[in-house]
């Protein structure tokens, strides 16, 4: 398959593409963003509008007992490992249209293209519509690709969801899945099974903006270590109590802070990439007045890195910050719930497929590992052979404001298109 004629067909499909661009933005339409609220209506109505396109296309569609949804182009040999891409079609509440459904569009174009081709894969090609990827929802992330690998957290399905105040099993019978399957751990993708799995997805940082490339080929997905409620607590006083009887929460919580941004100076000025963020960081309300020394105090904390040996040392870090912190500040810090997600590496020939599907099409490309954690992630953990294509996009995202050309998102189409046309035949 010559990168001239892949590149026409792609370019045949940007119809289609605008089209479900457009579509799924409008059936979550919630000003000023779009809202496709996990396991709920917005979520299905873009995975329906994607199930209705991927059947006039002639793939056969089905949802597993975690509602993801499979959209299949059989291959001639039934015992040839499959090939997968897809991403995910949730949104955060007043999100951008891109963060996920992008990928979810792209590789069904992808495929439509080669189907237009007259290409018939030895290897069944399978797109995927993953649920609930969006932590905000269950205050857990990835779920539909933990779920299809069987790797959902025992008490996932006990979780109540945003706005709803609803179980994860709940909204899963809702959606017509099979929650007690899930709970038992049933594998709904065996990941031996695979032979790849590329997943398609806007950049969530303005790298590609500031290299001038429309594209990336992704090097490495990161993991997380995640503390949704951290509470320090210490002991209210009053305003005039000297400083070395305070155990004030607050100045316990800013030394942390502190100590996690200086921890991550360092690791950067090592050449050690990691991201730590406090994502909500306070006092309590009820409680706290400009006469009371704070007693108690809370916060948020997602630590990310790109190796999992890199985590995992970076846990050990804060454990020991927290326990300097306690001392000096005579407060106790309790973690609390903590979630993680695995580290995935890009594997080495799915990257050197799609940097070579780019350079046979003469489309510019920027490797970048991914800011972002990405259900990507979860199948390189499960051994699968994983790679990822970032597309430009201004504006970060989870926020209305994400800014892909839909110029730069047929550029990756076509470099998936041309490494599928090669890795399915
Ligand atoms: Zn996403």
């Amino acid at each position: 398959m010559t990168p001239e004629r892949v590149a026409n067909a792609v370019a045949a499909q940007r119809t289609l593409v605008q089209r479900l661009l457009d579509e799924v933005a409008r059936v979550a339409a919630d000003p000023p963003g779009i809202t496709r609220d996990a396991f709920g209506a917005g979520e299905n109505a873009a995975q329906a509008v994607i199930a209705e396109t991927a059947r006039a296309i002639g793939l056969e569609t089905r949802t597993d007992a975690a509602c993801n949804l499979h959209m299949r182009w059989p291959g001639a040999d039934p015992a040839a490992r499959r090939l997968a891409l897809g991403s995910h079609l949730d949104s955060v509440v007043q999100g951008g249209n891109f963060d996920g459904a992008a990928g979810v569009i792209g590789a069904l174009a992808a495929v439509s293209a080669l189907r237009s081709l007259g290409l018939r894969p030895r290897a069944e090609v399978l797109v995927l519509a993953l649920r609930c990827e969006e932590a905000v929802w269950f205050g857990l992330g990835l779920v539909g690709s933990r779920a299809a690998l069987g790797q959902l957290p025992r008490d996932a399905l006990a979780r109540r969801r945003l706005g709803t105040e609803r179980t994860l099993a709940e909204h899963m019978r809702d959606c017509g899945g099979d929650p007690e399957a899930v709970a038992a751990g049933a594998v709904l993708i065996d990941p031996a099974a695979l032979a790849g799995f590329v997943e398609l997805h806007i950049e969530q940082a303005p790298q590609l903006i500031e290299a001038g490339a429309p594209i990336a080929v992704c090097t490495g997905i990161p993991g997380n270590i995640r503390h949704p409620r951290i509470r320090i607590l210490g002991e209210d006083a009053h305003v005039g109590l000297p400083r070395r009887f305070r155990r004030d929460a607050a100045l316990a919580g800013a030394d942390l802070a502190l100590a996690l941004d200086a921890l991550w100076a360092e690791e950067e000025a090592a050449g050690r990439p990691m991201a730590c963020t406090i994502g909500r960081f306070h006092t309590l309300a009820e409680r706290h007045a400009l006469t009371v020394v704070p007693g108690s105090f809370e916060l948020s904390l997602d630590l990310r890195a790109w190796e999992a040996g890199r985590l995992a040392a970076l846990e050990e870090r804060l454990h020991a910050i927290v326990r300097e912190v306690e001392a000096r500040r005579g407060v106790a810090i309790r973690l609390g719930e903590r979630n993680s997600g695995a580290v995935g590496p890009c594997d080495a020939a799915v990257q050197a497929g799609l940097a070579d599907a780019a350079a046979g099409l003469g489309i510019a490309q920027h490797p970048l590992p991914s800011p972002a954690s990405h259900d990507a992630a979860n199948f390189a953990a499960a051994g699968v052979p994983t790679g990822m294509l970032l597309v430009r996009n201004r504006n970060g995202s989870h926020n209305p404001r994400e800014a892909m050309e839909t110029e730069d998102l047929m550029a990756a189409v076509a470099v998936l298109a041309l490494w599928l046309a090669d890795a399915a035949t």
